[in-house]
């Protein structure tokens, strides 16, 4: 996390101490302690002239942003997960209003599904072992095979795509290897599961190029076809410009960033109609919502754009029928990220299983990224 100091000029923080309340900045040519009252803002290269930042685990701009990100995602997820595969005619008949239990699965109201467990598969291991992808396969398998980040203890709603990387893994092979690689293995399942990397590269050193093929290589854990890749990426580009600029226009000018980057990436063809200043206005009619990694982002992206809340923006995704609960999971990131953790119901929020459990590990995500 790079912070500036008006005394000082720009430093990264190099070390948090929340017990004593000391945060532990690196300038150019000095490292300099600062107890959290007399502080900067952590906020994005902003010069303050007093403090913001009161408490680093539950007052940041970035810890707010972090449990927007992930409640957002998985409220979107239980939202749409009852009506999960029902066609838009269905919806069209029986309009999503509220959020409900999963009758079918026997799960209660609240209940999200593999994109949000595997979201938290990859969050944990971030935290606890920084980008080893081994580690992420590792808790992907504790996933499918010992029910490990679910909302009841019970794995269920697992893609065909996710499911074959895993057993490759579970059959011995090397972490990076699993992905399914054909170009009919596109589903939405990297998609889905891949704004945890995209969070802890925003700020990272690396240069663009290589945060990219990161985001690649999460992607290929499971996903390794170039259009699952691709669509990880502009979906990256689209949540590291809201975390700067919270507005349509930042998801707009992400869009824009990713169209420059995969210029000379054939597969961006795929996603030609993003990049469109008239994406926006395409009838609903011509947006899909199925679990095609092209159409879930394009619903998702469609959806944040034509509409002025997150509620809204829930329940136009999970009315357009289909993968319900992968579009309105990213979405949920998408929109959470726009109008803020406040702006997502309170009662879809704490209706949500193992909430405190979604609260704990934004807590420690946020504490890894300002710590490191
Ligand atoms: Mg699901």
């Amino acid at each position: 996390m790079i912070v500036a100091h008006k005394n000082f000029g720009e430093g990264k923080i190099v070390k948090v101490d929340n017990e004593n309340k000391h945060l532990t900045v690196s300038f150019v040519d000095s490292e300099k302690s600062f107890v959290f009252p007399q502080c900067f803002d952590v906020g994005h290269l902003k010069v303050m002239e007093q403090v913001v930042m009161p408490d680093v685990q539950t007052g940041t701009n970035l810890y707010t942003q972090i449990q927007s990100i992930i409640f957002g995602h998985a409220v979107g997820d239980a939202v749409g997960g009852p009506v999960q595969f029902q066609d838009r005619k269905e919806r069209d008949r029986y309009p999503v209003t509220d959020i409900l239990p999963l009758y079918g699965a026997h799960l209660p109201k609240g209940a999200w599904s593999d994109d949000t467990s595997m979201s938290l598969c990859a969050m944990d291991a971030l935290i606890n072992h920084g980008l080893d992808f081994k580690t992420v396969m590792e808790n992907f398998h504790k996933w499918l095979y010992e029910n490990a980040f679910t909302p009841t203890g019970r794995t269920f709603d697992v893609g065909s795509s996710c499911r074959a990387a895993i057993k490759r893994f579970h059959m011995g092979c090397e972490a990076e290897q699993c992905g399914c690689r054909g170009e009919y293995e596109n589903g939405n399942g990297s998609l889905m599961r891949i704004y945890p990397f995209a969070l802890y590269l925003f700020d990272s050193d690396f240069p663009l190029e290589g945060k990219l093929s990161l985001i690649h290589r999460a992607s290929a854990l499971t996903h390794a076809h170039p259009r699952s890749c691709i669509g990880c990426g502009i979906y990256t580009f689209v949540l590291w410009e809201l975390l700067e600029n919270p507005t349509k226009q930042g998801i707009k000018n992400g869009l824009k960033k990713a169209e420059a980057f995969y210029q000379n990436q054939p597969e961006r063809c795929h996603y030609h109609r993003l990049f469109e200043d008239s994406f926006s206005s395409l009838p609903r009619e011509e947006i899909n919502s199925s679990g095609y990694v092209v159409d879930t982002l394009e619903a998702a992206i469609w959806c944040a754009l034509t509409t002025d809340s997150y509620r809204d923006c829930a329940l136009k995704a999970v009315n357009l029928g289909l993968d319900t609960d992968s579009v309105g999971a990213v979405a949920g990131s998408i929109v959470g990220l726009l109008y803020g953790y406040d702006a997502i119901p309170e009662d879809w929020r704490n209706s949500l299983c193992r909430k405190e459990y979604l609260e704990e590990l934004g807590k420690a995500f946020c504490e890894t990224l300002l710590s490191r």
